[in-house]
């Protein structure tokens, strides 16, 4: 049992309380408030935080942590399927042992940025055994693909055995992941959605993220179908002739709610379809900015009360695993957006599409103790978010389910805590 004290504290984005302190009792938040209220310090060990931030931790709702040592490895030159084969190349190249060393240090990255939870997407399972071994909070899908609709059956029964294998618990949950339109067959994007609805797991995919797989969907045309053919993918494959989310509204796979990934192209019908399926959308801003593609449609998302969180996807299109980073972001180049809801997207909104959010996300008593301090510089700052988010602000602790998983400071040493 410890207390966290600190000039600053929220406990959600509209919730800022002076002079804050939040105490952790057994993983769980007892208490988050002013430090006036604490009563009984007797019984507590304080780590004294000074002048910092003690915020919600962040939920990065997309990444694939597997793909961390392909930083800087892949050039965009605008065609996204060169991108593709370029990945294609280098995931073939990689040895086991590379993929769990690239895990491990998306990990690292991610809890030094205050990242508490990862939705990590795995294509091979080898990122289970590094994400068990981690303290961090992690939902993991299985990235399932295959364009043939006669062997969907083989992936499916594959997906089976692996969930089979895994004991989900506090710090563990799982989903699958159909990876896009263009490299899952209708059939086993209906057979993911019926496994997803039977096991009680979420589902997700990628959809809408360039203008080739809007154009391969309505017409199966363009980049993808030599990308396909190029891998004796495509075979007799007929285009349905729909915009991707009405593709996916056809097929069932928007009931009961599910988590799209990216959504950079969307018609004014298919941002209807999202809100009355209320289905969560993900939004990747650094990733979005390196594929250079069209303006995102944050605003026309936000006006339907879309809930919107955040990801980094991948460092093979990003230059960190950091949401503080993508939030900062946000508020550069979305100036119409206040800073509480950026911060909402980064935290709250994660935890809402991972149907989590009795439990992670906010700094309330009974919460997961899941916590990020961020240093800021202070100068007589009248409001905290400028602090937050301005250029040199970073994390120095960040704490999963009452656990110090980085500690930049040796905060915890230096006082002698045992947690
Ligand atoms: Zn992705």
């Amino acid at each position: 049992m410890y207390i966290l004290r600190s000039k600053y504290l929220l406990k959600d984005p509209d919730n800022v309380v002076d002079n804050g302190a939040v105490i952790i009792d057994d993983g769980v938040i007892k208490f988050a408030g002013h430090y006036k209220d604490v009563d009984n310090f007797g019984s507590y060990q304080i780590i004294d935080l000074g002048n910092s931030a003690i915020v919600p931790g962040f939920i990065n709702t997309h990444t694939h942590l597997e793909l961390t040592h392909a930083h800087n490895s892949i050039k965009n030159d605008g065609i996204f399927t060169n991108w593709i084969r370029q990945l294609i190349d280098i995931k073939n190249s990689w040895s086991e042992s590379e993929y769990a060393l690239s895990v491990r240090d998306g990990i690292k990255s991610s809890l030094k940025s205050g990242s508490t939870t990862v939705v990590d997407i795995t294509s091979n399972g080898i990122a289970l055994g590094e994400l068990l071994s981690s303290k961090i909070r992690k939902v993991l899908f299985f990235e399932t693909l295959n364009f043939n609709p006669n062997t969907a059956n083989d992936t499916i029964n594959d997906f089976k055995e692996h969930v089979a294998e895994i004991k989900p618990d506090n710090l563990l949950s799982v989903g699958i992941f159909p990876h896009a339109p263009y490299t899952v067959s209708e059939t086993l994007y209906r057979d993911c959605k019926r496994v997803s609805d039977e096991f009680g797991i979420i589902i997700a995919t990628h959809i809408a993220e360039t203008k080739d797989e809007v154009e391969f969907l309505a017409r199966g045309t363009g980049n993808f179908v030599s990308l396909l053919n190029d891998f004796n993918m495509l075979n007799n494959w007929i285009p349905p002739a729909l915009n991707p989310i009405n593709y996916l509204k056809n097929i069932g796979f928007l009931e009961n709610g599910c988590i799209l990934i990216h959504c950079n192209y969307l018609s004014g019908n298919e941002i209807d379809i999202i809100e009355k399926s209320s289905s969560n959308v993900v939004f990747c801003p650094r990733s979005h900015s390196f594929f250079r593609h069209h303006d995102y449609p944050l605003a026309l998302l936000m006006d339907r009360n879309i809930n919107i969180a955040l990801g980094t996807d991948s460092l093979a299109s990003n230059d960190t695993l950091s949401i503080l980073d993508e939030m900062k972001f946000i508020r550069n180049h979305f100036s119409n957006l206040n800073a509480q809801h950026i911060f909402h997207m980064g935290t709250i909104a994660g935890a809402v599409a991972l149907r989590m959010d009795d439990r992670i996300g906010r700094l309330y008593p009974g919460f997961n103790a899941d916590i990020a301090v961020i240093e800021v510089e202070d100068r007589g700052l009248t409001n905290i978010y400028d602090g937050i988010f301005s250029k040199n602000s970073e994390c120095i602790l960040t704490i999963v389910s009452g656990e110090i998983c980085y500690d930049k400071y040796d905060l915890a040493k230096n006082n002698n805590l045992k947690e």
